[in-house]
């Protein structure tokens, strides 16, 4: 849904997924499509669901295509059971019993999915497993504050080591969610991406035009799963969990080598990355602390400090690609956390290996242009979106230059922001404005917040609700206000001034006016108004 429509739910008029990049090429909600097709179909053969959409969808979830909640998918498409997360193990345990012959309605114990019985019936016995029981999908269509309280546990089940089941009804039936199970091993996520692949997409798509997003990733490596950043609008840790799986070095290496022996390769990798790109091999330094942990993020509201950060393996890794014969340079796509490396609680060892990343990486591995997400300028929609203040980003930024200059580079910080998340009001915005001027930033890597399944800004988009701690929380939700939150990431174009100056004369907002459009006919308009209000004043007390 996302690839189709817009922030603004407008249709989209490409496909980067698929050749030539034209649309129209799948449904909406395909997983529902494409069950409803395949039971018509085929109806006496299991349909089992996998992939991000029934990962995020496998509980009630608020729709923000059709602004409804919507049931657990298994209900929701008449499938048979779900997989989720990263499935390889699930799945190849679920194959294997298949083909022993046991039917899919048996296999209610299996980790790491889902399915549905009659709401009455006994949950399948397992000893090891703690029970939560969700409130119901009715329950959660008459009272937004339950959806919300249900959000709290499946976030905290998706990030702990070892998860609770958790079951909710839904109309006659009960949806079982198994436990995940622990993130793959070194070994194990080496097996499962040294498998032969062809690295080519299906051959049905041979000379039917080049697929934008496979053109993106073709000459990229990810080096690992999962991701501990716990950012309110993201889903990566409901679907690949916040425990860190890495590939070996070797793996890695080996895939560097391939690439770099392939026909079309030019000597450049575009990414040596993975859902954050600067988490590889990190884990908690004593695992029996991580064991009990619940908390959604490792790095936030401060960095946890029974994380290891050291960025020594990661740099290491860079330097061994960037020595293979046939690679030119090796570049950093994947966004960067920077708060880990600003960490002033680290110990010495570990900021001496931040010291060495951050130099490496801005000097071999950029090209021109550092993409770094501080997401907004306002501490209170920050820390709604669990993302560190603005004041580091402006140290990283000194940080960044200091390097530059001593390397003699004239490379460029490219800010990613969002606007209209949850807590994010237009006042917000227009400081955004105010503050990124001042830093000398034309912003053009800027969106909307869209509220995917799953993740704790669209519950708060919902229910306008913090599920933890049940406070209120401001929503920008119709067409209008999202606009004028908008407008404000293009002060500098000029069709906007005039809106804009308007706007925040009639709002009071001079002190943003004044650094946005310090000119002197603002300053002199500006300096009438206030004389005018001095005036006004003295003629009331009179
Ligand atoms: S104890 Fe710290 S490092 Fe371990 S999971 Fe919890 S927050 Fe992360």
């Amino acid at each position: 849904m996302v690839n189709h429509y817009t922030a603004g739910k407008r249709l989209r008029s490409n496909d980067a997924y698929t050749p030539g990049g034209k649309s129209g090429f799948r449904p909406d909600y395909a997983t529902v499509v494409y069950t409803d097709i395949l039971k018509k179909l085929f109806p006496d053969i299991p349909v089992i669901l996998g992939g991000i959409e029934a990962s995020l969808r496998r509980f009630t979830h608020f729709d923000y295509w059709k602004n409804e909640l919507k049931p657990n998918i298994l209900s929701w498409s008449q499938a048979d059971l779900l997989v989720y997360g990263m499935a390889e193990k699930p799945l190849r345990e679920l194959v294997i019993l298949l083909q022993k012959g046991i039917p899919p309605e048996k296999l209610n114990t299996l980790p790491q999915t889902a399915i549905l019985q009659d709401k009455d019936s006994l949950l399948p016995k397992n000893k090891k497993w703690e029970d939560i029981e969700l409130f119901s999908h009715e329950e959660c269509l008459t009272d937004k504050t339950k959806f919300a309280q249900n959000f709290k546990h499946i976030e905290e089940e998706s990030n702990r080591m070892h998860p609770a089941r958790l079951h909710q009804v839904c109309g006659e039936k009960r949806i079982i969610v198994n436990p995940a199970l622990p993130p793959l091993r070194e070994k194990e996520v080496d097996y499962s991406f040294d498998l032969p692949y062809t690295r080519l997409p299906h051959p049905r798509y041979h000379n039917k035009g080049a697929i934008p997003a496979f053109d993106m990733i073709k000459h990229s490596v990810n080096l690992h799963r999962g991701c501990f950043g716990g950012c309110s609008f993201c889903t990566i840790s409901a679907h690949q969990g916040k425990f860190i799986s890495s590939r070996s070095e070797k793996s890695i290496l080996q895939e560097v080598e391939q690439i770099a022996n392939s026909e079309d390769f030019k000597g450049n990798i575009s990414d040596l990355g993975g859902p954050s790109a600067n988490m590889y091999k990190m884990r908690g330094k004593d695992l029996s602390i991580c064991e009990t942990c619940k908390r959604p993020s490792c790095i936030f509201p401060s960095v946890c400090k029974n994380l290891n950060t050291s960025h020594q393996p990661l740099t290491e890794i860079y330097r061994k690609a960037d020595n293979i014969p046939g690679i030119k340079r090796t570049y950093i796509g994947s966004g960067v956390r920077y708060d880990m490396l600003l960490n002033q609680e680290a110990t010495e060892q570990e900021k001496k290996t931040h010291e060495e990343y951050l130099k490496e990486l801005l000097t071999k591995h950029v090209s021109g242009r550092v993409k770094v997400a501080p997401e907004h300028t306002s501490d209170t929609v920050l820390k709604t979106m669990r993302k560190p203040s603005f004041s580091l980003f402006k140290k990283f930024t000194q940080k960044f230059q200091k390097i530059n200059d001593e390397a003699g580079l004239n490379q460029q910080i490219i800010p990613y922001f969002i606007s209209s998340h949850p807590a994010c009001e237009e006042r917000d915005m227009a400081l955004l404005a105010a503050e990124t001027k001042s830093m000398n930033f034309n912003l053009e890597q800027v969106q909307d917040f869209t509220p995917t399944p799953m993740t704790l800004a669209t519950v708060m988009y919902y229910t306008g609700l913090n599920p933890y701690t049940r406070e209120k929380v401001y929503v920008a939700r119709n067409k209008e206000e999202k606009q004028n939150q908008r407008q404000f990431f293009f002060w500098y174009k000029p069709e906007m001034r005039q809106q804009l100056e308007s706007k925040m004369k009639r709002l009071g907002w001079f002190d943003v006016l004044k650094i946005l459009f310090p000119d002197n006919s603002t300053k002199k308009k500006n300096d009438d108004f206030k004389s005018r209000k001095r005036t006004g004043k003295r003629k009331k007390r009179l």
